[in-house]
């Protein structure tokens, strides 16, 4: 076969692609009862979206043949306003993805090297091969992130390091001192993008966003979203805060209109809508240290997830492996997370749903095990 004459550059097709969450058992959702699917695979709003959200949707929707506003000024302002951050610089993507990619296309390429943990998450590696840098993994000690791996991973070479703190699929942070001991033992021109997904749901004391961070220097970029604790992860939103001329930089190549007009609306009203926040939150607290309490006295291993989603490990003793439990819950029309990908084959993620969706999990897991 003679080559293709049209062909990428050199290291895109060496990307696996990102393979999300399953939002289907086949067989299981032909009846057109797809409420009888518990999905506990993506880390999603346990509750739906928020009623103020739906309402801004609905009333955006009848604008949509306007284009949106391309600075989204007012959920800069509404974001600025709720974090205490100036609204200018703020950047907002369609997803907190698409600003870790453009991350990754500004500030590295071929020849250079991007950092990230061992069990960190998919789209580091995959926005790195994607603008042809080579990702570079350390390892992680106890699932948890070690920062002197980190540095002692880095090379003249490097030039981004991203950081899920906490970590997805492990659950797993380090504190804020931490944290500032990397970015003090990192060399001042390698950029460091902290990756606050889940900040919202973290409660403990020494935990930090990493806002600080940012306003301390110009090679910090702290990155939030929208689909984990707003619940809007079919909208596609997220925002970062950053150094002015990191800005600069992200919307020049940013596409002019990346954040829908309907985004940005249910954005500011999400945010607004202060006690489904504080419900979403303690819900995800409360059931995080319920189920892996559950989990734990069935006599199988967690980490102490701050996320939420729980991560478990099944031994494989007597065939009780992953794999096995997986293919189980999906018997039980339960969908989870297997964790190969992420170099954890052992391990089942399972995120915070409603509490009867929790209780149907726990429950079908310990049959499992007694099977
Ligand atoms: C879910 C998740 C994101 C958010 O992605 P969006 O593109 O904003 O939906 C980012 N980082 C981590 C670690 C995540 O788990």
């Amino acid at each position: 076969m003679s080559a293709p004459l049209i062909t990428p550059r050199p290291g895109i097709l060496n990307i696996e692609p990102y393979v999300g969450g399953d939002s289907k058992i086949q067989g299981k959702d032909q009846d057109g009862d797809k409420t009888s699917v518990i999905k506990l695979a993506s880390n999603e709003g346990a509750f739906g979206p928020s009623p103020k959200a739906l309402e801004a949707i609905a009333k955006t929707a009848q604008s949509v043949n306007r284009y949106p506003d391309g600075n989204a000024s007012a959920l800069h302002a509404a974001i600025g306003k709720r974090f205490g951050l100036d609204p200018a610089r703020i950047v907002c993507g369609a997803g907190s993805d698409e600003i870790l990619s453009l991350l990754a296309y500004s500030y590295s390429g071929p020849g250079d090297e991007v950092l990230y943990t061992e069990h960190g998450f998919l789209m580091y590696p995959i926005a790195a091969k994607a603008a042809g840098a080579t990702p570079v993994a350390a390892p992680e000690t106890n699932l948890t992130t070690d920062v002197d791996n980190l540095l002692g991973a880095v090379t003249d070479k490097t030039k981004i390091v991203f950081l899920a703190n906490p970590n997805n699929p492990t659950g797993t942070y380090i504190s804020s001192s931490e944290l500032q001991r990397l970015r003090a033992g990192l060399p001042a021109d390698v950029l460091l993008v902290i990756d606050a997904a889940y900040a919202e749901f973290v409660s403990r004391d020494d935990y930090t966003p990493g806002f600080e961070l940012v306003d301390q220097g110009q090679n910090t970029v702290m990155t939030r979203t929208f689909s984990k604790i707003f619940a809007l992860g079919g909208l596609r939103l997220g925002w970062a805060y950053m150094p002015s001329e990191i800005a600069d930089v992200i919307n020049r190549v940013r596409g002019p209109f990346n954040v829908s007009s309907i985004a940005q609306a249910a954005g500011i009203a999400a945010l607004e809508d202060i006690e489904f926040f504080n419900r979403s939150r303690e819900h995800a607290i409360l059931w995080v240290e319920k189920t892996q309490t559950a989990l734990r006295q069935m006599g199988l291993q967690t980490t102490n997830s701050v996320g939420n989603f729980v991560l478990v490990r099944f031994d494989g003793n007597n065939g009780k492996t992953a794999a096995a439990a997986d293919a189980y819950l999906r018997d039980n029309s339960i969908i989870v997370r297997k964790m190969d990908a992420y170099g954890l084959p052992e391990y089942l993620r399972i995120s915070i749903g409603t509490e009867e969706e929790m209780n149907a999990c726990t429950k079908a897991i310990e049959k499992f095990l007694k099977s």
